[in-house]
């Protein structure tokens, strides 16, 4: 059985994505704002934002992939799924789970800002900035947590641990 050490509860999620929405509420009202939402990551994170938001945006997703079924970064971004709407003259706010390294967050921001957005900004749910090896902005985040590998909460370890309601660390992973 795996065994997990907590590191953010149902309730702590919850309170932070209600400050958050207000917070992108209050940013965005009067912009033509779009959520881009990062899968797969970030799909209970996004979907518990977007309901707690009074401006109902439109949704859409993009795909990209770095991590390879490890808990470590291969360095390497790739596209997997592009968005279908246009971003042109839109405010786009993209959606993460995590911000580790930031590489992902950087390739994403140039390959959005050459389609000619509004503007781009970005709101993770957790961000590791002892690790970050990039300088990229990040307009909203949720929680800062240590340089660890965590689950739950839409974050995987080989797929696993997605539906998990809280966000932990593996003391064992299986
Ligand atoms: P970055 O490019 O910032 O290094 O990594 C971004 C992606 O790596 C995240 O969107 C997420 O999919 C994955 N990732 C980074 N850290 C963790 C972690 O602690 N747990 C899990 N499950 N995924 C992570």
């Amino acid at each position: 059985m795996p065994e997990f050490d907590l590191r953010f509860s149902k309730e702590q999620i919850a309170s932070r994505i209600e400050v958050l929405a207000a917070q992108i509420d209050r940013d965005y009202a009067g912009k033509n704002l779009i959520l881009l939402v990062v899968l797969k990551g970030s799909l209970h994170f996004a979907s518990d934002l977007a309901r707690k938001m009074k401006l109902d945006p439109p949704i859409d997703f993009i795909q990209l992939a770095s991590y390879h079924d490890d808990t470590k970064s291969s360095g390497i971004v790739q596209l997997k799924k592009d968005h279908d709407m246009t971003i042109e003259d839109r405010d786009v706010l993209i959606v993460e789970d995590i911000v580790d390294t930031g590489l992902t967050l950087e390739y994403l921001r140039e390959l959005l800002e050459a389609r000619r957005p509004a503007s781009v900004s970005c709101v993770s749910l957790l961000a590791k900035p002892d690790a970050h090896q990039r300088e990229v902005a990040l307009e909203y985040v949720g929680f800062d947590i240590k340089n660890e590998f965590v689950v739950g909460y839409g974050l995987d370890h080989a797929e696993k641990y997605r539906s998990l309601p809280f966000i932990a660390v593996l003391r064992n992973p299986v």
